[in-house]
């Protein structure tokens, strides 16, 4: 199973890197044409290169030799830059451009898989290829604050609006100082108060900076384990990603079989996760009160002890009207 998925992935990188450098010639040809100066530049460039790498043999003065046509090399460079931009091209608009710069498509850095291989190979596995689409809806600046009501809300002490401001402004700094951080963040509260779609954000901020990301539901996060464990070859991949990505989102926690057995892989998870410091988003409808009832306290001792807990309240029907407006649950 996994080879499947790592050829398929293999075969994926072959062909972005092949466009990305047919997608470079094109725009080289469309350039050689319109300012043919460029073409004699880069001509004469890799001329020069050619005579540094021979100078080596020649028996002259090989390091001034060499720091003059290098000189002579920058000079032609700047004359190719002032030239595109006079132009009004980019100045980078004859390099080729790669979806992930770290490994230039390829799938690797130094032999080890890049980060975008890693999450690919996740995708695959967890099924939720899906998730970037969602996320081009969804980050930070799409929230709307403003939805949540500045009245006082039942016994709580600050109104929906001020309390949301304070989650916004955690969320936003647990992905960008996600590195430095060492909290584990807990959202519980009703339905349709924004936990999934703040879920979502701090997922996409995560997945641009290159971090690897497991987002599921706590139902198919059990599903996928139990399904592991017939399966010898993908069981120990799959439960090392589990343990090993850089955030694991488990969201609608308490949505899963209230069994021994989903009891006691959760735990496992959390309590791995926690040993490691790998970082953990956990959603949940229940009241704590709930989940005190329903989790033995080994897992909750756990979620009390480590996470940092908000919770989410006021009146849902807006908010809810408009996220649901915006997109598909995951
Ligand atoms: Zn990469």
């Amino acid at each position: 199973m996994q080879n499947k998925y790592v050829m398929e992935i293999l075969k994926e990188y072959e062909r972005l890197s092949e466009e990305a450098k047919s997608a470079q010639l094109q725009r080289q040809k469309e350039i050689y044409h319109k300012i043919p100066r460029i073409k004699e530049i880069d001509n004469e460039i890799s001329r020069i290169g050619y005579d540094i790498a021979s100078s080596i043999f020649k028996g002259i003065d090989v390091e001034s030799y060499i720091k003059e046509r290098r000189r002579k090399i920058t000079d032609l460079k700047m004359e190719k830059a002032e030239l595109l931009t006079s132009f009004r091209y980019p100045v980078d608009y004859m390099e080729v451009k790669y979806i992930c710069e770290k490994c230039k498509d390829t799938g690797y850095v130094k032999n080890e898989k890049c980060s975008c291989f890693k999450q690919k190979l996740i995708d695959k596995f967890y099924q939720q290829s899906n998730l970037r689409d969602v996320l081009k809806k969804e980050n930070f600046d799409m929230f709307d604050i403003s939805l949540y009501s500045s009245e006082k809300y039942k016994d709580e002490l600050v109104s929906p609006r001020k309390n949301m401001e304070e989650i916004l402004i955690s969320c936003i700094n647990f992905s960008q100082n996600f590195n430095a951080i060492s909290d584990n963040l807990f959202f519980y509260g009703n339905s349709g108060l924004g936990k999934t779609f703040l879920s979502n954000c701090i997922a996409k901020e995560l997945l641009d900076k290159g971090k690897v990301v497991i987002y599921q539901t706590s139902s198919n996060l059990i599903q996928i384990l139990r399904e592991s464990r017939f399966d010898e070859n993908i069981s120990r991949e799959r439960i090392e990603e589990i343990n090993t990505c850089d955030l694991l989102i488990i969201d609608d926690l308490g949505t899963e079989p209230n069994t021994p057995y989903s009891q006691s892989e959760l735990f496992n998870i959390i309590n791995t996760r926690i040993l490691q410091g790998k970082k953990m988003l956990i959603s949940t409808n229940f009241s704590l009160e709930d989940l005190m009832t329903i989790y033995p306290e080994r897992i909750t001792s756990r979620i009390l002890g480590h996470f940092t807990m908000f919770k989410f309240y006021g009146d849902d029907i807006r908010i809810k009207n408009s996220i649901n407006k915006r997109k598909p649950r995951i």
